[in-house]
């Protein structure tokens, strides 16, 4: 079982991960070799489905069975999972001091495509739309579990940003707790929003189309831009123009439009920068809080460019040294 564990200094939460856990030696020795892709098999690849857990749900052609081929869309836990499904939400103490809690939580992967080598700024419009319907159809399900807190729904591209697996895939974690690094935005937008009785994000989207100079381009629906104060290089953020705080406001409709316009962020990224690792993650509130006023739901996409070494470490300041707006310029010419 996972533990969550806080930091009593900077009340941060922590997964202390057993289920992945190494042996401290293992930092030191090169390892890995027995793992299936090392062999060149890719468990993610149709036909390999008895290579994962049993799948939570796929997308699949009418009549074909659950873990057989025949799927567009699968989704299943997580084998190697940051937290797991069992346990309690009760907090604990050791030394009457220390607060730790069960991992409890939901650590999903959803395989974006039976092909191994489809990626997002490359994928058919139409399979991009799938997989954030999917995103959409595990947000709504996961948000009903009175025991989670938190959707977040993100996707690593690429070993800097955090996998190794080349097989197009995104993630999905359910958690127990509202970490700092949220509470925090929640809490600045809220003081915004007692000082000036608007959403801040609104607002900054308001600035930034009247600027102009850092939007990357714009649909109906949605604002795509480096923001002002960008604190990598490349970071672009998608807004939903309609103020809404919990991603689980977005229609059908709503989501097929979000999937054009990641992938045409995606696909600018990809050709001028040359197939760059990237994260992206959605941000939206918790699950009990879906109707705030001063929060708004946006996806930030971080291209893996640079390193973050000591000073950001220690100070928390990062350092970018592309201006947002010679960004932009060259992200919107793409
Ligand atoms: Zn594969
Ligand atoms: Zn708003």
């Amino acid at each position: 079982m996972p533990e969550l564990r806080q930091n009593p200094a900077t009340k941060e939460w922590v997964i202390i991960a057993t289920e992945r856990a190494k042996r401290p030696e293992d930092f030191s020795s090169p390892g890995s070799e027995e793992k299936p892709e090392a062999l060149g098999i890719c468990p993610f690849c149709e036909g390999n489905e008895d290579l994962t857990p049993p799948e939570i749900l796929a997308y699949r052609t009418y009549g074909t069975k659950p873990n057989t081929p025949g799927w567009w869309i699968r989704i299943i836990p997580n084998k190697f999972p940051a937290l797991v499904p069992q346990g309690n939400i009760q907090r604990s103490k050791q030394e009457d001091f220390f607060r730790y809690m069960d991992g409890m939580g939901e650590h999903e992967v959803i395989i974006e495509s039976p092909k191994h080598d489809q990626f997002m700024p490359i994928m058919e419009q139409k399979q991009v739309e799938e997989v954030f319907l999917a995103y959409r159809e595990r947000y709504i399900t996961l948000s009903q579990d009175p025991r989670f807190e938190l959707i977040t729904i993100f996707k690593n591209h690429g070993a800097s940003a955090g996998t190794s697996v080349k097989h197009p895939h995104s993630q999905v974690i359910a958690t127990p707790i509202t970490p700092m690094h949220i509470r925090n935005r929640l809490e600045e937008a809220m003081r915004f929003f007692d000082d000036n009785g608007e959403c801040v994000f609104c607002v900054i989207m308001k600035k930034e189309l009247a600027f102009k100079e850092r939007i990357i381009f714009e649909t109906d629906d949605f604002v795509v831009f480096v923001p002002f104060a960008a604190s990598s290089p490349f970071e672009t953020w998608v807004l939903p123009k309609k103020h809404n705080a919990s991603f689980q406001s977005t229609t059908p409709e709503h989501t097929k439009e979000l999937a054009y316009v990641m992938k045409t962020t995606l696909n600018k990224i990809y050709k001028s920068l040359h197939n760059p690792d990237y994260n992206f993650v959605i941000y939206s509130s918790p699950c009990r809080e879906k109707d705030l006023e001063y929060y708004h739901w946006h996806i930030q996409i971080i291209p893996r460019v640079a390193a973050v070494a000591g000073f950001e470490l220690g100070s928390g300041i990062f350092i970018n040294t592309v201006i947002p707006e010679s960004a932009a310029k060259f992200l919107r010419e793409a």
